[in-house]
């Protein structure tokens, strides 16, 4: 479905709560990492897709990887000690808060999720951490998340701070998304950092048709979302922001997920999946 023929509204903003009649998108995102806390449901929305996307599981990871490294870069190079990240998940793998806090232990942050078993994970996770906190909100509502009282207590917006939108968006299906980043980055100080990632429709006819299948499968699936845009859609998430180069020698924008500054060379071509990921990260001048 393209973005103009949507007609469905965000259904992420109402959470499914801990219903096992229900997917989460949370609980289908852990199930593909290969964690624990999921139920049937959210294996068969896995299920569906696979059947037109051998792969799927590595659309979870190409995104889960590229988190890894998006915050490392951001903490380690862009100095970065502050951290919102936007839709958390489950800790099934390595958290914003542990990358960030081995470059310094005393970095922030704040997740925001509304998945009740995702704040339960998290809050029992982070009772020993006193510069982790957990906000429950509504992401695509910009003023509730940066309105919230932790948010206002914990973060320091006269500091440069990395907002995350890592594998989030493509569950925003209201409208193109533009208006809603553009609020989040307007309370951004300068010098501060976004990273994205998002299912990638690459515009070839080879992985356009894939991608537009698995979007089909998604949106109809117990799930509910999950649209793939172009790069230019993708692009307008991050208005007015310096975009950094996704690799040697490469010019600003956006890059497959898996081939953004990836850790060490690629010995293998990437699967049909992976091509229908992306990420980009841009700085605020
Ligand atoms: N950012 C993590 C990562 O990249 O590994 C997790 C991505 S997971 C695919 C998307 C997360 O966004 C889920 O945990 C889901 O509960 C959360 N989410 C989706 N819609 C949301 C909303 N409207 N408000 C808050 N969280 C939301």
């Amino acid at each position: 479905m393209s973005e103009t023929a949507s007609n469905y509204d965000a259904p992420s903003s109402v959470p499914v709560g801990v219903d096992p009649t229900r997917a989460s998108i949370a609980r289908v995102y852990d199930a593909a990492l290969g964690g624990k806390d999921n139920y049937d449901i959210d294996r068969e929305v896995l299920a569906q897709v696979r059947q037109v996307a051998p792969e799927v599981n590595d659309l979870a990871w190409s995104n889960r990887n590229f988190l890894t490294r998006a915050v490392r870069f951001l903490a380690d190079q862009g100095g970065i000690r502050q951290f919102l990240d936007c839709g958390s998940g489950l800790p099934t793998a390595e958290n914003t808060h542990q990358i960030a806090q081995r470059i310094d232990p005393e970095a922030r942050v704040v997740y925001v999720d509304n998945d009740p078993v995702v704040i339960a994970h998290g809050q029992a996770l982070l009772t020993d951490n006193d510069f982790t906190h957990f906000v429950s909100a509504d992401i695509f509502q910009p003023a509730e998340v940066l309105n919230s009282e932790l948010v206002q207590k914990h973060l320091d917006f006269s500091k440069p701070i990395g907002l995350l939108h890592v594998g989030t968006l493509h569950h925003y299906t209201a409208d193109n998304g533009a208006e809603l980043m553009k609020e989040y980055i307007d309370a951004l100080p300068s010098g501060s950092f976004v990273a994205v990632s998002h299912f990638f429709d690459p515009e070839t006819p080879e992985h356009s048709a894939l991608a537009r299948k698995m979007e089909n499968v998604f949106v109809h699936s117990p799930m509910g979302s999950g649209m793939f845009r172009t790069r230019e859609q993708i692009l307008a998430f991050l208005p007015g922001l310096e975009i950094i180069s996704p690799g040697p020698g490469k010019p600003g924008g956006l890059e497959l997920s898996d081939m953004w500054w990836p850790d060490g060379p690629k010995l293998r071509p990437l699967s049909q999946v992976e091509q229908c990921s992306a990420a980009v990260v841009g700085r605020k001048p």
